[in-house]
This record gives structure tokens, C-alpha cells and sequence, in this order.
């Protein structure tokens, strides 16, 4: 048995825990989990891996804790825990103060902390996670991998808003950009993928799950994207409307008589696919109901395709140039609709899709879904945010990869 070999990679929400045991690679998935309801009393955790899944209940007071001590115990059970080197955690925001992956210590903590207030559902629970992940593993190192630290090369004019300089300097508002992770995973497969070194290469690529942003990446480097100060602005999501009227706020609330927090909750969690389609925030089933002729989601796809596409260009605005156009995300990777509409919108650009290659992209499958001679160049590649954190926390940690 190998000593010290493996990556345990913990991704922890409000209520929820996602952990997942890596070789240092990211390639081989031996453990995986998932801790829901936390803080409540039917928090419960749920281990995967090639014997099936099962459950436990955890005990009170089933919070992040608990998780990483059940985790800990299964990990013992399974006589893994002597092999785990590193521990990778995902944080969500890191400001300004995080451009890259970084070693925690006492300092980087009290700055992620420093952080709740542009992530104050996120952060909180990343330091949470960090805090148990370091009292049931204290030997290891920990390492922050976060979604915003990719955007931080965003040149001043893309980053910045056009509203009081003040508010910049004061409060931090300014955009930042998520999904991180998945965009430097994804350019480096995308430069793989069509034999290119990243130097010179001009990529679009848009990651559409629950969550939706699209990235222009020149170089390697983020120049733009979509999502602002929060994950709010930008494409039309599951439950979020991305971009709208900012005064919407003044008029619902003159009209409708919802205050802020109402109007806020309303854009996040009821808007987006469902708010449109008023039947589901999911892609799959707005797919199969738009096959019947369900008018509200054949327009939920519709908007979301056409924002898509107009997005897209703009992003090639900031690329400077356009090699590729990739999809990823459960959408991205999936969805040959979306795909589809998209692609037929911009058609201004050149783009020509071929359709039995964009039919066989699903499932896993990376590749090529422009017919021969279209430039630029569409293409799916599947994301990998857990490998991409696995690798940065072996790499940081000086762990060598078998
Ligand atoms: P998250 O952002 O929560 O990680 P995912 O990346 O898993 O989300 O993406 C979830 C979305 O992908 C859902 O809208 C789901 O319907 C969509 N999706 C998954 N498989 C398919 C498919 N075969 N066809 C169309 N959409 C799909």
C-alpha cells in the first residue's frame, strides 16, 4: 500500500458537504461523498465508490464537523486515511487578495474570512470546512483553490462598473467572475484537445450547468466573463435571470410592493428557466417538455440560447481573437439543443456546425462539433473542477504524483 498518495478534496455548502479522494493527478476517483441537510436534525451523509453507495446519519449536531469526523471514520474503515497527503478545499471568493491556489495558514484563513461579506452564504462555510478539515486532519497541509482567483488577470475596464469610484475603493465592487476552476481546466484540455500551446490561442468558452458564465481566455489568461460582483449577472441560469434592468428594483417595489430581500430572492431562486417556463429550472426536462410543444419551455430555451449567443460574441470582443468556442457544464456537455441554437445565432461569426458530431458530444464525450473548415471552431470538453483541485493541493503540498 502506497503511503501518502492521495487527495481528499472537500467542497463545503451552507447545509451541505462534498468530499471526494483523488490520486494526486486527478484522474482516479477511489471515494466520494456527499453530507446534506447539515445543521439540521436529518443530516446525513452518503459514501460512493466501486462497492455502491450507502448512508449514514449523523449525529447531532450534524454540521460541518460531524461530516469531516464521519468522513474521517469511513476513511479509517476503508484504510485509507494513512494514505491521504493533502487536503484541497474549494472556496468560492477570494477578492482581490487570491490570484491563485494557495497553502493555508492561520493568515490565509482570517482573509478568506475577510471575504464573507462578498460571499456571505459561501465563505462561511468554506472556513467552517477548513476548520474541521484541519482539527480531523491536523498534520496535512490544506490548500484554498477558489472560483474567482482564474478572473483576477481581468484587464481594469472589463472589471470595473461605471458607478462611483468610491464604491470601488471603499466596498470591493467591482466584478469577479466564478466557475474558476472549471475555466482553467477547460482551457488547458481545450489547447490539449486541438494540439495548440496556449500561447496565441483565443478561446471562448461558456460553462452552462445549474450556474452559468461564459470566460474569454487569451494566453491562458481570463480577459472577460460574464458573472459580476455575484453569480447573479450574466446568462439566463436554472433560477437566476443573469443581466436585467438594475431598476427593476425601484419599479417592483413601487408597483409590486416586494422590498429588497424579496426582489433579491425572486432573481436567485425563481427566476432564470423556471421563472420563464414556470414548469422546471432543469435543461433536461424543459427539453423533453419543449418536444411537446410546452410554449413556456420552448421560450425558456429560446432566451436562454439567444443571451447565450450574444454573449459569446461579446466575449470574442474581449479574446481579441477566436479560435474555439467550448462547451462544458451539464448543458454545455449535453445539450445538443442548446448547442445548437446557439451555434445557428452565430452564424454571423462563422461558425458551422456539424450536426452528427454535435449529436454524439454528450455523456463524457470531448470533441469537435463544427463541420470541416469552419472557422472558428466549436467544441465540447467536459469540466473537471475536482481534479484541477487535486492537482493545485498535490502540487502545492510538493506531493509527487505516482
Ligand atoms: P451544477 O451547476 O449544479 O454542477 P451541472 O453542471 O450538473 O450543474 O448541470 C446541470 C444541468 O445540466 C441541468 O440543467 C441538467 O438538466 C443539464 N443536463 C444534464 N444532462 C443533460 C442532457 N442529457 N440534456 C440536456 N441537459 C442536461
Amino acid at each position: 500500500m502506497a503511503l501518502h498518495d492521495l487527495i481528499l478534496v472537500l467542497n463545503c455548502g451552507s447545509s451541505s458537504l462534498k468530499g471526494a479522494v483523488l490520486d494526486a493527478h486527478g484522474d482516479t476517483l477511489l471515494l466520494g461523498c456527499l453530507a446534506e441537510k447539515l445543521g439540521t436534525a436529518e443530516a446525513l451523509m452518503t459514501f460512493k465508490d466501486e462497492n455502491g453507495k450507502r448512508s449514514v446519519a449523523l449525529a447531532a449536531p450534524g454540521d460541518h464537523h460531524t461530516a469531516v469526523a464521519a468522513l474521517l471514520a469511513e476513511l479509517q474503515r476503508l484504510d485509507l486515511q494513512a494514505r491521504i497527503a493533502a487536503v484541497g478545499h474549494r472556496v468560492v471568493h477570494g477578492g482581490e487578495r487570491f490570484s491563485a491556489s494557495t497553502l493555508i495558514d492561520d493568515a490565509v484563513l482570517a482573509d478568506i474570512e475577510a471575504c464573507i461579506p462578498l460571499a456571505p452564504l459561501h465563505n462561511p462555510a468554506h472556513v467552517a470546512g477548513i476548520r474541521a478539515a484541519r482539527d480531523a486532519f491536523p498534520q496535512l497541509p490544506q490548500v484554498a483553490v477558489f472560483d474567482t482567483a482564474f478572473h483576477q488577470t481581468l484587464p481594469e475596464h472589463a472589471y470595473r462598473y461605471a458607478v462611483p469610484d468610491a464604491l470601488y475603493c471603499q466596498h470591493g465592487v467591482r466584478r469577479y467572475g466564478f466557475h474558476g476552476t472549471s475555466y482553467r481546466y477547460v482551457a488547458a484540455e481545450s489547447a490539449r484537445l486541438l494540439g495548440r500551446d496556449m500561447a496565441g490561442l483565443g478561446l471562448v468558452i461558456a460553462h452552462l450547468g445549474n450556474g452559468a458564465s461564459v470566460c474569454a481566455v487569451r494566453n491562458g489568461q481570463s480577459q472577460d466573463t460574464s458573472m459580476g460582483l455575484t453569480p447573479l449577472e450574466g446568462l439566463v441560469m436554472g433560477t437566476r435571470s443573469g443581466d436585467i434592468d438594475p431598476a427593476i428594483y425601484p419599479f417592483l417595489q413601487a408597483n409590486t410592493g416586494m422590498d429588497l430581500a424579496a426582489i433579491n430572492r425572486m432573481l436567485n431562486h425563481e427566476s432564470g428557466l423556471l421563472g420563464l417556463s414556470g414548469l422546471s429550472n432543469d435543461c433536461r426536462t424543459l427539453e423533453a417538455a419543449a418536444a411537446e410543444g410546452h410554449a413556456g419551455a420552448q421560450l425558456a430555451l429560446a432566451v436562454f440560447a439567444y443571451r447565450l449567443a450574444k454573449y459569446i460574441a461579446a466575449m470574442a470582443v474581449a479574446a481579441g481573437r477566436l479560435d474555439a468556442l467550448v462547451f462544458t457544464g451539464g448543458i454545455g456537455e449535453n445539450s445538443e439543443l442548446i448547442r445548437a441554437q446557439a451555434l445557428q445565432h452565430l452564424q454571423v461569426l462563422g461558425f458551422v456546425l456539424d450536426e452528427a458530431a454535435n449529436s454524439a458530444a454528450r455523456f463524457g464525450a470531448a470533441g469537435i462539433i463544427t463541420a470541416e473548415g469552419s472557422t472558428p471552431l466549436a467544441l465540447v470538453v467536459p469540466t473537471n473542477e475536482e481534479a484541477m483541485i487535486a492537482r493545485d493541493t498535490a502540487r502545492l503540498s510538493q506531493i509527487q504524483a505516482a
